[in-house]
């Protein structure tokens, strides 16, 4: 039975009284927030722990967009997954929207299994109040960075790696954007390092998505409360091939290669625009491969040296290389050309 709508309300109440009592938020930052809609792009650990926080201050719709699924060593930071999500290798985007929609039922979650790029944009981030990054590579963010100075909208560049992280809150037109702190930098060091080349801590990707929810949650509900932690201070750069010269060069596509690196060890080879029939492509392979598994999203399987993974997209992550060429012909061999 439906509880009487006062009822509801009240619960709903009861729910946020503590943001609420906080004079920063309030009552109408509270309705703001529950008016709001946000997109987290990656949901590894930064985006999971962000995505966590956001659906517990009640914003009130979120996307997130993950291509990746759970592996056992995503555990040690990944708050948000367990052993089991990972013995099934269940993409991120379907464990997430599972377990947040378990917190928070009364707000909308959605988990979108996809590789953000050029083609898919405008479909998976249009519509949104805000921005968030929960991606591992620059060449995704730069994407977001374009994508969101294009359309005018809000969204925070968040990064850690080894004991230190980065947070920078973009608002296109005002601040600074990414591509003028990438361009400002003076050498890029640091910036090639990831969490698959010197690790990461726990406790450190947790204060980076916290401080990161914070300020989403200041673009949001429109306060102005001191950031004590900002420390960083960027000028735009007046020649900014985005936020200047409006040149979206990964936003249009000219940046994207067809293989990417992906993680330690692995690379991915982007959507052929097709999609597979995974259950065709299981029945094929069985005689041939081993240690094959199947769920609701992709196909994964040993052979050789490697492990592959093949979502219903058609793109495909491959273990245990790094050569572009070698992850080319096993899918091909495997998949199809
Ligand atoms: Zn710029």
């Amino acid at each position: 039975m439906q509880p009487p709508v006062s009822e509801a309300r009240d619960s709903l109440e009861e729910r946020y009284s503590r943001q609420v009592l906080f004079a920063g938020i309030g009552e109408e930052g509270q309705r703001r927030l529950l008016a709001s809609s946000a997109v987290i792009v990656g949901c590894g650990a930064i985006g999971a722990a962000a995505a966590g926080l956001l659906v517990r201050a009640g914003v009130g719709r979120i996307r997130i967009l993950d291509r990746d699924f759970v592996e056992p060593s995503n555990l040690q930071r990944q708050s948000l997954f367990d052993e089991s999500d990972a013995r099934d290798s269940l993409p991120k985007a379907a464990a997430a929207q599972h377990k947040l929609r378990a917190i928070n039922s009364s707000i909308h979650i959605e988990g979108v299994v996809a590789d953000l790029s050029p083609r898919n944009a405008e479909e998976l981030l249009s519509g949104f109040d805000l921005l968030l990054d929960g991606t591992d590579n620059f060449e995704t963010r730069l994407l977001v960075n374009d994508f969101a100075v294009h359309a005018a909208r809000p969204w925070i560049y968040a990064a850690a790696v080894a004991s230190y992280g980065v947070l920078l809150a973009i608002r296109p037109g005002q601040t600074a954007c990414l591509a003028c702190l990438l361009d400002s930098a003076s050498n890029g060091h640091g910036l090639e390092e990831t969490c698959d080349t010197v690790g990461v801590l726990g406790p450190v990707v947790n204060l980076i998505a916290s401080l990161e929810v914070a300020e989403a949650l200041k673009l949001i509900s429109c306060d102005v409360w001191t950031g004590r932690f900002q420390s960083l201070r960027v000028g735009r750069n007046p020649t900014c091939r985005a936020c200047a010269r409006r040149e979206f060069t990964y936003l249009s596509g000219e940046s994207q290669p067809h293989i990417t690196m992906c993680g330690r060890d692995s690379v991915q080879i982007h959507e052929r625009s097709r999609s597979l029939d995974l259950e065709a492509l299981r029945q094929r392979l069985t005689a041939t491969v081993s240690d094959l598994r199947q769920n609701d999203f992709l196909l994964t399987f040993r052979v050789e040296l490697y492990q592959m993974t093949v979502f219903a997209d058609g793109r495909a992550i491959l273990k245990g290389t790094k050569d572009p060429a070698v992850a080319r012909s096993l899918y091909a061999r495997y998949i199809g050309s």
